[in-house]
């Protein structure tokens, strides 16, 4: 028996079904057609960005359709994840895998014959396995078999980057049960791989969902990596709260930053593959639950590594290619709320990175990684926006029409300068060292330095010794690694880097083309900080309450954190303090069975922690007193300060940005973070007030949703500009 869908009479909607089992309101983008789909038995290719919410897609039709729905997943340790959460919003789900004895595996298939379970997750060794299919045959002959459904598919494919040869195998379920729905589902950004998945899973006219790879709720942003790097990273671990990962190239790198980190008093444990299965596994669990706040890792730590809350994801080496950088940093915000990604680069790391490469036997191998190299180094020296080079890497641009305002080059965008003049000089001290040199003892030669060095090569003596005095070292490297990455001017590549003049450098030299430096600024926070801004001490304070009791249950149960509540939950409860079960329900994550379970205590402790602090029941009136003065006066920065005095002499967002020479959406930003900061602006004069009143009910609808599904419920006549603006200021009233 193939399972029908269930007279589902109890469900009137999709949408009831949905805030019933999982305490969700809206379907994410994508996932109502492949639910509609899977209902009907049909096959499908589900690809959505990693924290897309694949796991629903079939995780839905399965409490739905009458029978199993079989989930083939390649990690274990996930496997175990995905029941207990499944188990903890009173779901039936098991797991079948190596990791098992006997006894409990022939209990769990005597469940699964009593018709007792919903869910089933299950390795490819395992459905392989003799016996297996014996066991499919009895299911579907008695409690039914509702669909299969392969997570991680990408690993079906020799061009994906995690082939697993047992996948290959799959292609039988296809063939030994015509009669039930198959589903891939993946991550996989490439085209290729995607065709292969469909050709290798032998899927019959499937319903192909490819979402956007476009993950608003990141933001992405490069940094130098300087002499203090090692500092600079513990600042910036400083500022983020929450969880969070470090990528380094190597395991000697990762222990070495690990204990470094710890020795300073930083929550961390160390993650590669040179460490045993059980350290590993140890202290992926510690990091899942919360027990550690950071994790330093190699590239080995990710995959399958479900938490949804983590906040930060930095690159402390730089990545070896786009592809890969794209899915390691979209390990942060899977669960659609702001988190980080930061890349540092030094050119020394390159330098290694290209090292490497060279060692590698083959050649065409060394060619395709100098490339990936060279495009990551593009990427993180790119002065336009970030998410427009991912995006285009993956084929997706035209999704994105001017509108990221998530990463440092959109937020901040660097200024263009003429230096011409400096790279005159650079490649005329170059041209004197007779192309013998690398570029720290050009920049010695220039700045005057008396080292041993330049005394003994006679150096001192030459015209351009000294002559660039007037710029720091950093400034001439800036402008070094510029006209490199140019092709201003060349570096042999033989482990010893040289420069060299090419035919280039010399029209600089004869001022046939002029020289133009894009020169970063100082990082200022982006709206991933800023948005901490909004939170007032006692919605933190309420916060921390929520997450310690989050904690002690989750403990308690022996689960990760999140599988409780999710973050976004969290917060929303502690902006607007429920206080009794009715209004408990209604927070975005909260179903009937986490209702019943955890209802009684999240709103005692809430209670409680109002009458601590003599609060209202009522967060909306709070928000109508004024807020205090000191609090409104945050330090404005200064390109922000310019914005503001233009706005107030009575300037739109365009005459400002012409004013200014900078893009309308910069300068909405700047308001945006005005407004956050609790100065007032005034969005009247900037957006229409019946657009206004039209946002403002689509934000009262859809509360916590991203801007994209605000804008998908808006339509196209409605500018990310206005909705941000009206958006900040609505949520300045309504936060306490
Ligand atoms: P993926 O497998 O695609 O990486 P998951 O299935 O793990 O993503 O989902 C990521 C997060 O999004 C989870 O915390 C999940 O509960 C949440 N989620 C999924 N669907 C929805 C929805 N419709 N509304 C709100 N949150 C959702
Ligand atoms: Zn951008």
């Amino acid at each position: 028996m193939a399972g029908a869908a269930l007279p589902t009479a109890a469900f009137p909607s999709l949408e009831t079904a949905l805030k019933h089992h999982f305490g969700y309101d809206q379907f994410r983008l994508g996932q109502r057609p492949v639910i509609e789909a899977v209902l009907k038995n049909q096959d499908a290719l589900v690809i959505m960005p990693t924290g897309g919410g694949k796991s629903l897609c079939y995780q839905l039709p399965a409490l739905l359709k009458l029978g199993v729905m079989v989930v083939v997943s390649p990690l274990i340790a996930l496997m175990q994840d995905q029941v207990d959460s499944l188990t903890d919003n009173g779901v039936a789900a098991t797991c079948l895998n190596s990791s098992l004895d006997y006894g409990s595996i022939r209990q769990r298939e005597a469940e699964l014959l009593a018709g007792n379970v919903k869910l089933l997750y299950v390795s490819p060794e395992r459905l392989m396995s003799p016996g297996f299919f014996g066991l499919l045959e009895q299911l579907i002959k008695t409690v039914g078999v509702s669909g299969f459904a392969i997570d991680e598919a990408h690993c079906v494919s020799e061009w994906g980057h995690d082939f697993r040869p047992e996948y290959r195998q799959l292609s039988v379920l296809r063939e030994k049960f015509p009669q039930i729905g198959v589903m891939g589902l993946t991550a996989t950004a490439t085209e290729r791989v995607r065709v292969d998945i469909a050709q290798q899973l032998r899927l019959r006219d499937p319903l192909i969902q490819v979402s956007s790879f476009n993950r608003p709720n990141l933001f992405y942003e490069v940094r130098p990596k300087g002499r203090d790097g090692y500092q600079e990273l513990r600042r910036q671990v400083k500022q983020h709260q929450g969880s969070g990962i470090i990528y380094c190239l190597s395991r000697k790198r990762v222990n070495e930053l690990a204990q470094r980190l710890t020795e300073d008093g930083e929550s961390v444990l160390p993650y590669h593959a040179g460490l045993s299965d059980d350290t590993r596994r140890e202290n992926q669990t510690r990091f899942i639950r919360d027990d550690v706040r950071l994790m330093v890792a190699t590239v080995a730590f990710g995959m399958g590594i479900n938490k949804p809350d983590v906040r930060f994801v930095i690159h402390y080496d730089i990545p070896r290619n786009i592809e890969g950088y794209y899915q390691e940093s979209g390990r942060a915000g899977r669960d659609g709320e702001p988190a980080h990604c930061t890349l540092y680069l030094a050119y020394g790391d390159v330098a290694t990175a290209e090292y490497l490469i060279s060692q590698k036997p083959d050649e065409a191998e060394q060619r395709i990684a100098r490339q990936q190299l060279r495009q990551m180094v593009d990427y993180a020296e790119t002065t336009v926006c970030r998410r427009r080079v991912q995006l285009s890497y993956f084929g997706e641009l035209e999704l994105l029409e001017g509108l990221c305002h998530q990463c440092d080059n959109c937020t901040n965008p660097p200024p263009i300068e003429d230096w011409t003049i400096e790279a005159q000089k650079f490649l005329s001290c170059v041209a004197r060292c007779q192309e013998r040199f690398g570029m720290a003892h050009v920049i010695d030669v220039l700045r005057g330095s008396k080292k041993q060095k330049i005394m003994d090569l006679r150096h001192d003596q030459l015209s351009t010794h000294g002559i660039g005095k007037d710029r720091s070292v950093d400034e001439w490297r800036l402008l070094g690694r510029s006209l490199l990455h140019q092709r201003l001017v060349d570096e042999t590549s033989d482990g010893y880097p040289v420069l060299k003049l090419n035919a280039a450098s010399w029209q600089v030299l004869r001022k046939q083309i002029p020289v133009q430096v894009a020169v970063p600024k100082d990082f200022t926070p982006g709206p991933a900080e800023a948005s901490t801004i909004e939170d007032t001490t006692e919605v933190a304070q309420l916060l921390t309450v929520l997450k310690a009791l989050r904690k002690k249950l989750a403990d308690q149960q022996s689960v990760p954190p999140y599988v409780v509540f999710p973050e976004s939950a969290l917060r929303q409860m502690a902006r607007t303090r429920p206080q009794t079960l009715e209004a408990f329900g209604q927070v975005s994550g909260v179903g009937s069975r986490k209702l019943t379970q955890y209802g009684e205590v999240f709103t005692d402790a809430i209670r409680q922690f109002c009458a601590d602090y003599g609060l209202e029941s009522d967060p909306g009136a709070a928000a109508r007193r004024s807020r205090p003065a000191r609090e409104r006066r945050q330090a404005v920065g200064d390109t922000h300060r310019q914005t503001l005095d233009l706005h107030r002499q009575g300037l739109s967002l365009q005459e400002i940005a012409d004013q200014r020479g900078l893009k309308a959406t910069t300068i909405a930003n700047h308001l945006e973070q005005i407004i956050r900061q609790g100065e007032t602006v005034a969005v009247d004069q900037l957006v229409d007030v019946n657009r206004q009143r039209t946002i403002v009910t689509v934000l009262t609808e859809l509360e916590n949703a991203s801007l994209t599904e605000i804008r998908d419920r808006l339509g196209p006549t409605f500018s990310y500009e206005d909705i941000r603006l009206v958006r900040a200021a609505w949520q300045m009233e309504h936060s306490p």
